[in-house]
């Protein structure tokens, strides 16, 4: 959006960078508590710093749109209507998609889910590309973004240089600092107990 001198710059909150380790360590508690996410899905969609929480593999694109992080909350938002959801390979039982990357073109696509039966996290390509596409849509709608106001505060020009003052910028919409998926989890059981 730009008007004048003035536009608003959308700057995405992510969680710290981690490790291969810390990333396999969350991922193997994220498969050990999910049935308790599942069981405390109201607390989380309501909690803004749960909602945004999210494991790195938690990735939904589109060929040449990108891909975007998915938040748990956003993702029970889905599970809750049905849409994101497959059957597990291993069990049969419910598989609760949380990455999946396809073409609207040429319906190729690729998806990851875990099983609230088995827990097993497994690979599927599904039928067609819809699923991934309205899954897009409620994540890209649902992003953590900073939303910052920049105003241009100086010019510059051959005759006269650099001219005026530089503006700072203004934070307009601070976003949510999200929780860890590991202090999420440690936080629902405390409150569980
Ligand atoms: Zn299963």
């Amino acid at each position: 959006m730009q008007s004048g001198d003035t536009w608003s710059i959308e700057e995405i909150i992510t969680l710290p960078r981690q490790s291969k380790s810390e990333i396999k360590k969350e991922t193997e508690m994220f498969k050990e508590n999910f049935s308790l996410i599942l069981d405390n899905s109201r607390l989380i969609m309501n909690t803004p710093r749960y909602y945004y929480s999210y494991l790195e593999s938690f990735i939904v694109g589109l060929v040449y749109l990108g891909g975007h992080k998915a938040s748990i909350g956003s993702l029970l938002q889905l599970w809750e209507k049905g849409i994101f959801m497959d059957e597990c390979r291993h069990c049969g039982g419910s598989l609760y998609l949380f990455s999946g990357k396809g073409s609207p073109l040429s319906g190729s696509n690729s998806c990851a889910g875990i099983c609230n039966e088995c827990r097993e996290i497994s690979h599927k390509n599904l039928p067609d590309v819809k699923q991934i596409m309205n899954a897009y849509k409620h994540v890209k709608d649902s992003i953590n973004a900073r939303l910052i106001l920049r105003t241009k505060g100086q010019t510059f020009s051959f005759k006269s240089g650099l001219v005026g003052s530089p503006v700072p910028d203004r934070i307009i919409r601070q976003g949510i600092s999200p929780a860890t998926m590991t202090e999420l989890i440690n936080e629902i059981r405390m409150l569980e107990r």
